[in-house]
C-alpha cells in the first residue's frame, strides 16, 4: 500500500477508535482505505406500473441504471444527472430506499426508486444498448439473478405497490 499523495510505502498505525490504518510517515497523515459510491435506480413510469431496464450489448441479462456519485455531488444530483444522460428524460421524483456495500469493487451502492417522465423519446447513451420497458412480473424474470440489482428491484416492487 502506497500512498495517494506523495507515493511513500504506507505502514500501519494504531488510530483511537479505528484500529490499525495506513499510515504515511512523509505525509504524517492516516491514509485511510477509499471508496467510490454510486446510485442504483429502479427507473419507473408515472402510473408506477411499468419499469425501465437496461442491457449492455455486451450481456445477456437485464440491468438497473446506474452511475457513479461525482466529486463534491450529492447523491439526489447524481439521480436526475445519470438519468438525463443515460436516457435523455427528465426526473418526476426519487424515492431513497437503501444501500449495498460492493465489496469486489469496493462501491457503495445507493438505490433509488425514480420516476421519470416519459414525454419524450428515450435517447440512450452510447453506454447502453437496450432499454425495455416491464411489467414488475417481467422484470423480475429479466434481472440479472443473485445480484445486488435484483435485491433492489424486488425491494422496490414491494414499495410501488404501496406508490411513492
Ligand atoms: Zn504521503
Amino acid at each position: 500500500m502506497y500512498c495517494r499523495n506523495c507515493g511513500e510505502k504506507l505502514s500501519l498505525r494504531f488510530c483511537e477508535n479505528e484500529g490499525l490504518v495506513p499510515y504515511c510517515n512523509r505525509c504524517e497523515n492516516y491514509m485511510f482505505p477509499q471508496f467510490s459510491v454510486a446510485v442504483s435506480m429502479v427507473v419507473v413510469n408515472r402510473a408506477q406500473d411499468k419499469i425501465l431496464l437496461a442491457k449492455h450489448a455486451e450481456d445477456e441479462d437485464f440491468i438497473l441504471f446506474a452511475g457513479y456519485v461525482k466529486k463534491g455531488e450529492n447523491a439526489e444530483k447524481t439521480v436526475p444527472r445519470e438519468i438525463k444522460e443515460e436516457l435523455g428524460l427528465d426526473v418526476v421524483k426519487a424515492k431513497y430506499m437503501s444501500s449495498r456495500y460492493y465489496q469486489p469493487k469496493d462501491i457503495l451502492m445507493l438505490n433509488f426508486l425514480v420516476v421519470v417522465e416519459e414525454n419524450r423519446p428515450i435517447k440512450l447513451n452510447e453506454e447502453i444498448a437496450e432499454a425495455r420497458w416491464c411489467t414488475p412480473e417481467e422484470a423480475l424474470q429479466l434481472i440479472r439473478k443473485g445480484t445486488t440489482a435484483e435485491q433492489f428491484l424486488s425491494n422496490a416492487i414491494k414499495e410501488l405497490k404501496r406508490k411513492i
